[in-house]
């Protein structure tokens, strides 16, 4: 589904039959333009031939059925990967890539590995929620909640990922709360700061997976040009401007950042009450090992002792590879 070719072609219409059109496909979730009812025949016609609403998709699902993993193929031959996870609370949330690739190569993460191939369009970031929302309503289910945590660097690409939270945040179209889509960053601080004017009810999550500079640089080069200072003072300002809560992600790895030590900096730098810590189970992509879940609750123990409010990530989909850091669209 391209976007801009149907904006092009509703130029000539009056204006709110482009609104019809979006809410057709992104509210009635129609498969075929000769069920856009509300559009004249002729419209329905010239649609049909120039804005194609296929998304050609695979699907795996993991053994316990909650997650599922949707491979799509782009007009260009790429491919991309998004995951929906299903909650025990019906809470059905969808895990969106904002590019192909990504050029940031921390060492842990296999969309690191592949490098960066390009941005996706607003149209290919909206695709992707598209696909799990036409899915979900043959179960009579909903997206209830997104989260910018798949392939790439939201903030690498947020011209095309703001015009795709506004299409889904657009009661017209999906109509997904701002308090219930997330933006995870390894730390732009351009970014945080355009989230906190552009979108102050959006939220934001932090991937930090390093108490200090030393390792933080080691494990994401990004931190060379974003040392934790600068993020730190970013975040600052987005509370301020929000007063909403700042989640930091952590990956466990194995005598790399699990240690006491490390979980006493942690503490220090780690102070506020709006701040929250979210533990991630490490999936292996061959340079480092997971930490024991004993050394976790540990770990998990000695900052929760410290005053930090922390929590852990239940691992969905390991065994298809969907899980956090797994995605290659290989
Ligand atoms: N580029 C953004 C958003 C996508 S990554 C960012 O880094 O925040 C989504 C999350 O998965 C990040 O917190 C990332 O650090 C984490 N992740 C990456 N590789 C992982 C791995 N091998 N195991 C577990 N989590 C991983
Ligand atoms: Fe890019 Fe995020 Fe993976 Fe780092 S963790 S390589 S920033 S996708």
């Amino acid at each position: 589904m391209n976007l801009s070719i149907l904006e092009k072609i509703m130029k000539k219409e009056p204006a709110f039959r482009l609104k019809q059109a979006k809410k057709a496909v992104f509210f009635d979730l129609i498969e075929d333009w000769s069920e856009a009812t509300t559009l004249s025949k002729d419209l329905r016609e010239k649609l049909q031939k120039e804005v194609s609403l296929a998304i050609k998709g695979e699907m795996f699902a993991s053994k316990d059925g909650r997650t599922v993993k949707a491979r799509i193929i782009l007009d260009d031959g790429l491919a991309i990967e998004t995951v929906l996870m299903k909650h025990s609370d019906r809470r059905n949330t969808v895990c969106v890539s904002s590019q192909v690739g990504c050029p940031l190569g921390c060492l842990f993460c296999v969309t690191g590995e592949i490098g960066f191939k390009r941005n996706l369009t607003a149209s290919e970031i909206v695709e992707q929620v598209l696909f799990f929302a036409r899915y979900l309503k043959k179960e009579n289910e909903k997206i209830t909640n997104i989260v910018f945590m798949g392939m790439g660097e939201p903030f690498l690409n947020w011209e095309n990922v703001k015009e795709a939270i506004q299409i889904i945040n657009d009661d017209n179209c999906f109509g997904i709360g701002a308090r219930k889509i997330s933006v995870s960053t390894s730390g732009i601080v351009e970014g945080i700061e355009k989230l906190a004017k552009e979108f102050p009810q959006i939220n934001l999550a932090i991937s930090l997976h390093a108490p200090n500079d030393r390792l933080r640089g080691e494990l994401m080069p990004v931190n060379k040009k974003y040392p934790l200072e600068k993020i730190f003072q970013a975040v600052d300002e987005y509370i301020e401007k929000t007063n909403r809560k700042v989640m930091f992600e952590y990956v466990v790895l194995k005598n790399v950042n699990d240690s006491e030590k490390q979980a006493k900096e942690l503490v220090k730098i780690l102070k506020n009450p709006l701040y929250m810590l979210n533990l991630i189970a490490y999936n292996p992509n061959g340079r480092f090992e997971p930490s024991s879940p004993e050394k976790i609750k540990k770990f998990k123990n000695m900052l929760e002792k410290g005053g930090v409010f922390t929590t852990q990530r239940y691992r969905f989909g390991s065994d298809i590879e969907a899980a956090c850091g797994q995605l290659a669209g290989k």
